[in-house]
């Protein structure tokens, strides 16, 4: 069950106290407490777990705090949708906004390698008017003797740098619970000079402690990437892990499947199904055209694989692009196969914009009366 508060309620408010008296006695029920803030207003919901079914939600719906109560149960209580179109969608981190309805792309390096190429494509991306960018520190590898990423040596670096252009959310995986504190420790230590987004990588996308342990931070917002071989629903689920311990500020992420049907590409691309999830979930909705094609090749229209189904996503209503780049791929220490040039990196943005575009005219065609 979600409890929608009137948007003037605050937490100090006499009237949400006497609403959480009234659930704190509520037998086998927990509570959660969320602010979602939209581009208007910012509203809290609470959300009622454990065994609501006999909680009755006219009685609820009696407080003054109270603007309207509605039964979930469907999956994916808190990040879903669950047929509401009145749910405020996304989350401003750091001045930046995400939500279903605006369009981020983070273009980057896939593994911090050495000072001189971050501060290149961060300079590359303050001369294109982008505040967001990709930085892996921590990288998952296939094999135990391949470069694991710098980890925390070089998070101070990366953050003043990232200060120095400009940059105000840096994607970053993260493997381990122990590294959110090593990541708010450099920040600390830095003065804050830039935000980060924690990215759940494919590989954890069911790695439970680490969701859990995710979840319990109130500090970053994540991005999660879809898990590449098991369904949507299970990643979903796997996503409210998340939000049920209380961090539900998270972009969902496409990133190909594993299959042999993919091929030539590295995964096959899944982006037909950024309007399931926008339909499904409140999440904003990112995709990750690097690691679904897995190659610089172009097609005989001379534009990039890379190019042409991240244009497929945004045209289908994608909110977010998380793209490899590299100013050196050939000495670069993780997939450098497939990082774009750098000089590729205007006409990349140009497609990407007019990619969103092309979606907000569809969208008006579809609006029509
Ligand atoms: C990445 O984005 O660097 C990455 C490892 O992606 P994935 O988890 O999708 O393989
Ligand atoms: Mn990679």
């Amino acid at each position: 069950m979600i409890i929608f508060l009137q948007s003037d309620v605050q937490e100090q408010d006499a009237r949400y106290q006497e609403l959480l008296a009234h659930l704190n006695q509520l037998p086998g029920v927990r509570h959660q407490s969320h602010v979602v803030q939209g581009d208007e207003k910012t509203l809290t919901e609470i959300y009622l777990l454990g065994d609501t079914h006999k909680v009755d939600e006219t009685t609820i719906e009696a407080f003054d705090a109270v603007e309207r109560v509605i039964r979930v149960s469907e999956e994916y209580r808190i990040l879903g949708r669950h047929a509401d179109a009145k749910r405020i969608s996304g989350f401003t981190y750091n001045g930046v906004r995400f939500s279903q309805d605006n369009c981020h792309i983070f273009a980057g390096l896939c593994a911090v390698d050495t000072p001189e190429h971050v501060e290149l494509m961060m300079k590359a991306l303050q001369s294109h008017g982008q505040v967001c960018t990709r930085m892996g520190a921590y990288k998952p590898r296939t094999n135990p003797y391949s470069f694991q990423g710098h980890g925390k040596e070089c998070l101070p670096w990366v953050f003043e740098l990232a200060g120095k252009y400009g940059i105000k959310v840096i994607a970053m995986e993260v493997t381990h619970e122990k590294q959110i504190d090593e990541i708010n420790e450099a920040l600390t230590a830095t003065g804050h000079p830039t935000g980060v987004m924690l990215q759940i990588g494919t590989r954890n996308t069911q790695n439970f402690e680490l969701l859990k342990a995710v979840g319990r931070q109130r500090v970053f917002p994540v991005l999660f990437k879809r898990g590449y071989g098991v369904s949507l629903n299970e990643s979903l689920n796997a996503a409210e892990y998340l939000a049920s311990e209380g961090t539900s500020n998270v972009i969902f992420c496409l990133r190909g499947m594993k299959s042999i049907a993919g091929a030539p590409h590295r995964n096959m691309v899944d982006f037909g199904q950024v309007p399931v999830v926008k339909r499904l979930t409140r999440m904003p909705v990112c995709v990750d055209p690097s690691h679904s094609v897995g190659t610089r090749e172009r097609s005989s229209d001379g534009i990039l694989d890379v190019a042409h189904v991240a244009a497929q996503g945004l045209v289908a209503g994608a909110n977010m692009v998380l793209v490899d780049f590299h100013p050196e791929p050939a000495s670069a220490l993780v997939d450098g196969p497939q990082a774009l040039l750098m000089d590729e990196l205007p006409r990349f943005l140009d497609d990407m914009q007019a990619s969103h575009e092309f979606y907000r005219k569809r969208l008006a065609i579809w609006q029509q009366t």
